[in-house]
């Protein structure tokens, strides 16, 4: 059967696919991108933040289109379905099956329902079809969240914290090293808790066990709680070479009170102390934070400790959201300070000044010579896209574009001459 699939979301989700198509895969199906031919499409939906969810039902409603040709069988999978599935079933009839992530653990046999074809083997256990690039794979090494911030939903639809076992991620990395993989990003809702639900945390006995493995250039962990960045943890990176000193930390906020709403854990002045660490550690490390803004009782002077605290940091990349209310979180039933349109200008406050901040960052980068991991090529001329150990690859960082005068391979290192900069992106030149 010819498959099309469509993963939305974020890089949690990608895995879910890519493991979701390695099944289908493993039972002789094929993965079509020609959605005109699919008999079957598959949409894994995000149901995180309101917008996300807009984009997960328009493609539901764009891929019933093709009802009208090939196709026979819609599934929509992932948060949407776990969330939202009966009211889906009422709205959507041109869908036939909506799948949650609680039923994963029982995909084939509904699949086999579904499909009509019987589909063998478990959702997990076969080998992953990497989606995007062959280089640099994600390994997502714990599902679930138990920290309750009050405005997130996530554990609502994905549960408490359940940390895979390590043996199975090195068998995972493993195979994904045979496979070409140089990358490994480390994901979870929350990297940095780690085998905490199995009475301790091992995030550091992990990293030793994957920096030893063959093969394997970088280590990139992204999604870390700030004041779980304990000093064990940054020693532990220090000892393994191949971890990037990349610290991918969502702060927030930068004001007590609505952190103590937001429920999270530890005060600005620990957020302070936790990047102070890091950077004693190491010096070049790059910073990359989340903040919200708008949140409920969110007043102007508040918004202010924010911006101060953005330019005191100086953090390397920032991605930052309007508050969006969520049902079943307790912070749905706090009352509202700022009306959309105030929301909307924070935002834009927010991401300006960042904006200044990490053109000032990059722009010292030039005359340096950074080591970058081939992409892509752009066809008919010489010139590559990369990332080098700034860059993470999901669509939030920039990427190195650079010229060469000899034919290189996607998916290995070079050497590049950096010449200049724009806002997020560095421009060079091959070493050669
Ligand atoms: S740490 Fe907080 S924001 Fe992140 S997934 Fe867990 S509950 Fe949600």
């Amino acid at each position: 059967m010819k498959i099309g699939f469509i993963s939305l979301g974020c890089s949690k989700n990608q895995v879910d696919s890519e493991r979701v198509m390695g099944l289908l895969k493993a039972n002789g199906h094929t993965l079509t991108k020609s959605l005109d031919e699919a008999s079957a499409i598959f949409v894994n939906t995000c149901g995180f933040i309101n917008p996300a969810k807009e984009e997960s039902i328009n493609t539901i409603l764009d891929m019933a289109e093709y009802k009208q040709k090939n196709l026979k069988k819609l599934i929509v999978i992932g948060c949407l379905s776990q969330r939202y599935k009966e009211d889906l079933i009422k709205e959507l009839p041109e869908v036939d099956r909506f799948i949650g992530v609680s039923e994963y653990n029982k995909l084939d046999e509904i699949l086999s329902e579904v499909l009509e074809t019987e589909i063998i083997g478990s959702y997990g256990k076969m080998e992953r079809l990497i989606s995007k690039k062959a280089h640099t794979a994600y390994l997502k090494i714990a599902e679930g969240c138990s920290n309750r911030c009050t405005y997130c939903a996530i554990p609502l639809i994905r549960g408490p914290l359940n940390s895979y076992p390590k043996a199975e991620l090195l068998l995972e990395a493993q195979h994904l090293i045979l496979r070409g993989v140089k990358e490994l990003v480390l994901i979870a809702q929350d990297t940095t808790r780690y085998m905490e639900d199995q009475g301790s945390n091992q995030l550091g006995q992990l990293l030793k066990e994957l920096n030893a493995l063959p093969g394997l250039k970088w280590i990139r962990i992204l999604y870390m709680y700030p004041n779980a960045v304990s000093k064990a943890l940054l020693m532990d990176m220090k000892a393994c070479d191949k971890v990037i000193p990349y610290f991918d930390i969502p702060i927030q906020h930068a004001d007590n009170d609505l952190l103590k709403a937001m429920a999270r854990k530890g005060t600005v002045e620990d957020i302070r102390q936790v990047i102070h660490e890091i950077r004693e550690v190491f010096p070049q490390a790059i910073l990359r934070t989340t903040l919200i803004v708008g949140f409920p009782g969110e007043i102007q002077k508040q918004f202010q400790a924010l911006l101060d605290f953005i330019q005191e940091i100086k953090f390397d990349r920032l991605g930052a959201f309007a508050y969006s209310l969520e049902e079943d979180t307790p912070a749905y039933f706090m009352k509202d300070s700022c009306s959309e349109t105030e929301k909307q200008e924070r935002l834009l406050q927010v991401m300006d000044l960042q904006a200044k901040i990490s053109e000032e960052k990059i722009k010292a980068m030039i005359g340096s010579t950074l080591d970058v991991l081939i992409d892509s090529k752009d066809r008919g001329t010489n010139t590559y896209r990369g990332r080098s150990i700034h860059y993470a690859p999901d669509q939030i960082d920039g990427e190195v574009v650079f010229t060469s005068d000899q034919a290189l391979k996607i998916g290995t290192f070079a050497k590049v001459n950096i010449s200049r900069n724009d806002e997020y992106d560095l421009y060079g030149e091959h070493q050669g």
